[in-house]
């Protein structure tokens, strides 16, 4: 197996909204604000080649959104999905499977582009399966006001409709031996059924994390983010990962952290706390 880091770009969101009830004060130290107070976070996707199988999870924001809209989230860099697949060695047409988190439009807006006559949408992966789970689908397509504006329509209804869609059977809150032996973690605190996948690389515990741990910044147990709908279960199902996580020394990757890739934690008389940060490629 073999395991590729695939920045699609950096974006802004708002510091307090990031960060929920932990104030600026503390926040600020490990995620520094701009004037408007945007912290910079980074959508960084993992591509998994293993066999036949090249498995890419979570897209990115994608690019069809409006100019306005994009304008709400400052995105820079070089980066992109396209750009650094390519740099790989890869093409967008090479993916078998696409794993998708959850459906928030950071995590999935690269999985849907225009089509070359920008009238409709198409999925930027014409040969692969996408991969969601029934109860979180049924969520994201008749959204509630709170979230409403993460879900967008068109970032999700062309999937089913190009029939690529399929689902990952949730039975209690692991499923296991998905493809290429990842494992997933079901979680419900950020949204309904957001999906962890558990891999073994290099003898270690690799978990993406998504949005249960969005950076180093989010590892005290009650520094839960003001976006998740059920803030309370956030922090049992963090409570009982973070433990197993530090007990079992898991890698955990984050998709948003702007400068930490990966990251071990540990126990101390205070709660968990880091351990350990790295690059994907020091593993
Ligand atoms: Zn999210």
């Amino acid at each position: 197996m073999q395991i590729y880091v695939l920045n699609t770009g950096f974006f802004k969101l708002d510091g307090g909204a990031m960060f929920g009830v932990v104030p600026k004060t503390i926040w600020q130290k490990t995620n520094p604000p701009d004037e408007l107070n945007m912290c910079t976070w980074a959508m960084r996707s993992l591509l998994i080649e293993d066999g036949n199988k090249l498995i890419l999870v979570d897209t990115g924001i994608g690019n069809k959104q409006t100019d306005k809209f994009f304008s709400h989230y400052f995105l820079h860099g070089n980066d992109s999905l396209d750009g650094n697949l390519k740099r790989l060695g890869f093409s967008k047409d090479m993916i078998t499977d696409v794993f998708l988190t959850h459906l928030h439009f950071d995590h999935c807006g690269g999985s849907i582009e225009w089509n070359d006559s920008k009238s409709g949408y198409r999925p930027a992966f014409k040969n692969a399966m996408f991969w969601s789970t029934e109860n979180h689908w049924k969520w994201a397509t008749k959204p509630n006001p709170r979230e409403k504006a993460s879900f967008l329509s068109e970032n999700i209804l062309p999937i089913q409709e190009s029939g690529q869609l399929k689902f990952i059977e949730r039975k209690g809150n692991f499923a296991t031996n998905f493809l290429s032996n990842i494992d997933v973690l079901f979680v419900d605190g950020h949204t309904e059924s957001m999906m962890i996948p558990h891999f073994k690389y290099k003898g270690k515990t690799i978990v993406f994390m998504a949005d249960l741990l969005p950076s180093v910044g989010h590892i005290p147990i009650p520094y839960v983010m003001g976006y998740d709908t059920r803030p309370l279960l956030t922090i049992s199902e963090k409570e009982v990962f973070l433990n197993q996580a530090a007990d079992e020394e898991f890698i955990l990757f984050f998709e948003h952290d702007p400068s930490n890739e990966c990251c071990t934690v540990q126990r101390t008389e205070k709660g968990i706390r880091l351990k350990e940060t790295f690059a994907f490629a020091e593993i």
